[in-house]
């Protein structure tokens, strides 16, 4: 048997979870099969740490105002009037000073924090171990599933060892567990640490396999329609479906040849060696990636590149001539990339794998199995989401203005084709010059990359998002000054609620303690990370998303209100931000567990104020 290092009864100093702050603990006892140590705090708080967290007295030198031996609620009662009680604080926090703290206090929000140890199930300690709590409690009622506080994986790092939670969340959770140990006879558990499982199957989003299948069908045939539409002189919805062009019009190997051109092109630059490099978020084996973030330069080349095709006359209306054609040699791509993705990842190592993937192959196959695939450095995911097809969309944008000066034998581009190409540029602009806030998004961090991101980043935002440029090359729109105006006081008052909603979230995550967010409240939950409950956040609960739509609406407004088509891009985009929204509350209700549902209750509408 492996000896211990420190014996029961011994004063010894203890890290705080999630910190690395210590504070004098007595060791308890110590657990022969997991190796940890039951200590308690001066306040009669226990806890189990592992041994490299548990460090002797003399390790430390002392302090003359002894105030490091109090224990961490005690020292939590003065901290806590400091604008956060999370654990993972850096110590410099408790150096603020006592007007500092009475100030913050008054502004912050705080929910205590009780430290106890995790809950002993028999022999073994039971912990998080990466499953829905629902595995191996099968026989637990749906009930109880249901009212469970969930922990995240991410959280499962400080989780794993340390039962950290508001106490009133404790005490529910206690309860909780406690009915559950009424009614649940227990199965013998081997105790895991961390483990990345499949989905179950009543969890499986977009319907499971079917809804899947459905998807990856319908939506190549939606696009096809929407562009053949688009060039029907009536595009009304009553004469659905277009005619079809001859089968054989649908393709062209020359067109593919300059899809495939352009991808490649894009990595070029994407391997180019500027732009800083950054780390993404901790994944479930809290290895962080790194990330060039060069997507603005890349725009800027390409943007050179453009400008010096039309200086030398080449003809890009060519895109537009066979707009269809390289809409089914982008699909080609994607399915292709999506077969490629799906084959590597049955290689992959179980790290490697999305926690979204579920173990029905067509599911996977669209959701995607691994989460960061990657050649090398070269990280095909954040790749699609912001290159060849973001950067794709306004190329096309501004070859459907050319188009449109050309068919409609114009001197000038309409007002509102200028609108359209002006919004969605400033509306790409914008994501390459915040590219870092992309890691912090569920596509990086939660969804694989399949079929869904690779046909969406590659074929659905260039060729559907550039619908409406597409649509007034032979639908022209009169737009008057006047109503321009408005559309664009609606396209600004939309990019301010999403652009500052964003940029708090990701300041906040980026530095919680950024002294130009001190005056917001936030609510504290188990996993460490905290919640913005007031500002943006504290308005709805996605306020991003109601930017986003705003955006969106002020995008179609420019070709008039003849037809629906124009308008289909902001109606697919508020079913997708709902949907998206519902995703996102489920995940963050599995991390924040009560937490979450506080935030719910004091911040109730989700996207519309007032109305949902
Ligand atoms: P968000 O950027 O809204 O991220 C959601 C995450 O934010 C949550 O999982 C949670 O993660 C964190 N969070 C939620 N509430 C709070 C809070 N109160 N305080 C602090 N953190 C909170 O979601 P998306 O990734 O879906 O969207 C990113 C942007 O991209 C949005 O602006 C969206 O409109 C846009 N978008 C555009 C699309 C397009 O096609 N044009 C498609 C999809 C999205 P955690 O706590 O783990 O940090």
């Amino acid at each position: 048997m492996p000896s211990r290092k420190f014996a029961d009864g011994e004063v010894v100093r203890g890290r705080w979870p999630g910190s690395s702050l210590y504070y004098e603990v007595e060791v308890l006892s110590q657990d022969s099969k997991s190796r940890l140590y039951t200590v308690k705090y001066k306040d009669g708080t226990e806890l189990e740490l592992k041994e490299s967290d548990i460090k002797p007295l003399t390790s430390f030198r002392q302090r003359k105002s002894g105030s490091s031996s109090s224990s961490p609620s005690r020292r939590r009662g003065s901290r806590s009037r400091s604008r956060s009680r999370s654990p993972g604080r850096p110590p410099k926090s408790i150096r603020r000073s006592a007007s500092q703290h009475a100030e913050i206090k008054d502004k912050k929000e705080i929910v205590e924090i009780n430290l106890c140890p995790l809950k002993q199930s028999g022999n073994s300690i039971s912990r998080y171990n990466g499953k829905p709590d629902r595995i191996g409690r099968n026989d637990v009622s749906h009930r109880n599933i249901q009212d469970k506080p969930y922990l995240s994986q991410e959280s499962s790092y400080l989780a794993t060892q340390y039962s950290l939670r508001p106490r009133k969340e404790e005490i529910r959770f206690e309860e909780i567990i406690s009915q559950e140990e009424r009614n649940v006879v227990k199965e013998p558990k081997s105790v895991k640490i961390f483990e990345i499982t499949a989905t179950e199957p009543e969890d499986l989003e977009f319907g499971g396999g079917f809804g899947a299948f459905s998807i990856m069908i319908g939506l190549p045939v939606m696009l096809f329609m929407l562009l053949l539409m688009c060039r029907e002189k009536d595009p009304s919805l009553v004469n659905l479906p277009p005619p079809l062009p001859p089968l054989a019009s649908f393709w062209e190997t020359r067109v593919f040849g300059v899809c495939l051109l352009w991808f490649f092109l894009q990595a070029l630059f994407h391997l180019l060696p500027v732009g800083k490099v950054v780390e993404g978020t901790p994944l479930y084996d809290g290895r962080r990636l790194k990330y060039r973030l060069n997507g603005f330069y890349a725009f800027i080349l390409t943007s050179v590149i453009i400008g010096i095709s039309l200086y030398w006359g080449i003809e890009l209306c060519y895109v537009y001539d066979h707009f269809l054609q390289f809409a089914v040699a982008a699909t080609v791509f994607s399915v292709a990339l999506s077969i490629y993705l799906y084959v590597r990842s049955l290689k992959a190592s179980k790290e490697e794998l999305s926690p979204g993937k579920s173990g029905n192959i067509v599911y996977d196959f669209f959701i995607g199995r691994e989460l960061n695939p990657r050649i090398g450095h070269f990280d095909l995911k954040y790749f699609c989401e912001l290159r060849p097809g973001l950067i794709g969309w306004v190329v096309i944008n501004l070859i459907m203005l050319l188009a449109e000066m050309k068919v409609q034998q114009r001197e000038t581009p309409s007002l509102a084709m200028i609108l359209v190409n002006s919004f969605q540029l400033l509306y790409v602009v914008d994501a390459l010059w915040n590219e870092e806030a992309l890691l912090t998004t569920m596509d990086i961090i939660h969804d694989g990359f399949g079929f869904m991101l690779a046909f969406g980043d590659l074929v659905w935002v260039p060729f559907v998002y550039s619908l409406q440029a597409f649509y007034l090359v032979s639908h022209p729109n009169e737009v008057s000054w006047l109503f321009a105006s408005v559309i664009i006081a609606l396209k600004f008052s939309g990019y301010t609620v999403f652009r500052c909603a964003n940029s708090q979230k990701n300041a906040f995550r980026k530095n919680p303690d950024d002294p130009n967010l001190a005056h917001l409240k936030i609510i504290h939950t188990s996993s460490g990370k905290n919640l913005l409950v007031s500002g943006w956040w504290g308005f709805v609960r996605h306020p991003n998303y109601l930017g986003d739509l705003i955006m969106a609406l002020s995008w179609s407004l420019p070709c008039g209100f003849n037809h629906i088509l124009p308008y289909i891009y902001v109606i697919y985009f508020t079913i997708l931000l709902i949907h998206r929204e519902a995703r996102d509350e489920h995940q963050c209700k599995k991390k924040y567990g009560l937490a979450w549902e506080k935030y719910c209750q004091r911040v109730p509408y989700r996207i519309f104020p007032y109305i949902y």
